[in-house]
């Protein structure tokens, strides 16, 4: 639509990036699909290719204000550096002729006591993640999957798949949302034992000193009616269990917009108007509707941040794609005149989030330098000759997070050792996707990062970090000779 677009978010936050397999995606079909995250780093390669800016991984928007240039009303949106729980202050701005939020949702907790204790250690909501952590000491460990959607079902197949001992399967209810076939299918596996109608209500662990428990020995749980425990049910039992993954669905992540004026309703969904300004409009002067309006004018928004009923990737997109032409009419029709240092009328649009990205990063980023190669990496043998040059090589994308964890973990060893900086090669043009297929090719590993140390592929964003996390990253490192 020739409209200059700034894309703020990690590209790997959402579930989809935890999504093994996308089987109800129209054209995205087969075995070898990439998944939930292949599906985003496609989505992602198309929009980059056709103008869309990204703003650096480690940046959130934290809120969004409606401010005025020149008369013109235009969305101010501030963005901090850091996660969503360790935010530091508004650290950028940018400014938007109009805004799609597409912000998402975020899992659901139990909120029972010790949770926040156990959470990342013995509790999870990602099987794609942390599954592989029970399926060591030959498959000896039991894991509940709490939840009745389709999620609860990928996860158990995933644990299955990676060989998990025992599955414990508890749902609030006797009837499932999840898709009857594959709950069908889940009954036959023989590893999973299913508890249901049963709730979680504690978690138990071992208090060490009167500290809360950092490991989870097991569930109790207790019989349910109409989704709660069952009052008359005068018993509960302790299944034995190393982990627990929450898949019990997610709440619309709309916190961030609770200062900016935006409707939104008591489940924190946002409120869609389809025709929010009415101001001005009579028979001869209709105004368009927009099925994708907020309550704030130029303010759209796409996905569960706005929807609990539909939730699939398909009609999150569907939504995308309303509200981006939404956005374009809103422009069209109705949207500001600016002529602030902000816009740049008669130049190439796409400069202006060219512009407010290089701001940011400017700002704010230390950013990854990527270096030129000499020869064409889109061969084996350019290739080859690169990863035998230098001693840590990463292949990598700048709007990446799973590449900048990646650099985290190799970098976190830079003070004591006096490691030296990985060579890194950034693959976020129209020619990275033909490096990409020959990486495939040579290491069977198309995603970003690729990480080769002394000439191996090593891996990707969580194998390197597990890789730090375990001792063994500094002693290859030692041995490819990046420290001393
Ligand atoms: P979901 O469909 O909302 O299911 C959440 C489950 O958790 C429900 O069974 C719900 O029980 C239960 N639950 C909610 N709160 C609970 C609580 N406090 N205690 C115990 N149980 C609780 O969520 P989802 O499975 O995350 O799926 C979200 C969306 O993504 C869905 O549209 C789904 O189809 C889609 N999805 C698609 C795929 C795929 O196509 N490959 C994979 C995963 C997810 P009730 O049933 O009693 O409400």
């Amino acid at each position: 639509m020739g409209m200059s677009v700034l894309v703020v978010g990690s590209p790997s936050a959402g579930s989809l990036s935890g999504t093994e397999r996308l089987d109800n995606f129209p054209s995205f079909f087969g075995s070898n699909n990439g998944g939930g995250q292949g599906w985003i780093d496609a989505s992602l390669e198309q929009a980059s290719f056709y103008g869309a800016e990204f703003a650096p991984p480690l940046f959130m928007a934290t809120g969004i204000f409606k401010t005025t240039v020149e008369q013109n009303a235009l969305i101010e949106v501030h963005l901090s550096a850091g996660t969503s729980t360790e935010l530091s202050a508004p650290e950028s701005r940018v400014l938007g002729k109009s805004l799609i939020v597409a912000s998402g949702s975020v899992p659901r907790k139990l909120d029972l006591p010790h949770e926040a204790s156990l959470w990342g250690r013995s509790l999870h909501n990602c099987a794609l993640c942390d599954g592989d952590a029970y399926a060591h000491d030959g498959s000896k460990k039991s894991v509940a999957v709490i939840g009745g959607g389709n999620a609860a079902v990928e996860a158990i197949f995933l644990l299955h798949k990676l060989g998990v001992g025992v599955i414990h399967w508890i749902h609030r209810r006797e009837e499932y949302r999840a898709n009857q076939i594959e709950v069908g299918k889940v009954r036959q596996l023989s590893n999973v034992e299913i508890w249901a109608p049963f709730v979680v209500v504690e978690w138990v662990g071992a208090m060490k000193d009167n500290t809360a428990p950092l490991e989870l020995e097991g569930i109790r749980i207790a019989g349910a009616r109409n989704g709660q425990a069952d009052a008359d049910a005068t018993s509960s039992l302790v299944i034995p269990c190393d982990g627990a993954f929450l898949m019990i669905g997610s709440t619309p992540n709309s916190e961030w917009l609770a200062a900016s004026g935006l409707e939104i309703d008591p489940i924190s969904k946002l409120i869609l108007r389809l025709t929010p300004f009415s101001e001005g409009t009579n028979i001869n002067n209709p105004i368009p509707t927009f099925s994708t309006s907020t309550s704030i004018q130029g303010v759209f928004a796409a996905g569960e941040v706005a929807d609990d009923t539909y939730r699939q990737a398909l009609t999150a997109s569907s939504e995308g794609a309303k509200a981006a032409i939404d956005a374009q009419r809103y422009l069209r029709f109705m949207g500001p005149e600016v002529t602030s240092q902000h816009s740049s009328p008669g130049k190439d649009k796409r400069n202006d989030a060219k512009q407010q990205r290089q701001m940011i990063e400017h700002n704010h980023l230390e950013q990854v330098v990527a270096r030129p190669v000499d020869c064409d990496l889109t061969t084996s043998d350019c290739i080859k000759h690169v990863i035998s040059t230098y001693p840590v090589v990463v292949f990598s994308k700048y709007f990446c997070p799973h590449c900048r964890r990646a650099l985290e973990a190799l970098r976190s060893f830079s003070e004591r050792t006096g490691f030296t900086e990985p060579f890194v090669i950034d693959l976020a043009t129209v020619d990275g996707m033909k490096t990409q297929e020959q990486l495939a090719t040579m290491t069977g590993r198309r995603t970003v990062p690729n990480v080769f140390v002394g000439g191996n592929s090593i891996g990707g964003g969580d194998e390197t970090v597990h890789l730090q996390k375990v001792g063994t990253l500094e002693e290859l490192l030692r041995k490819a000779g990046a420290i001393l």
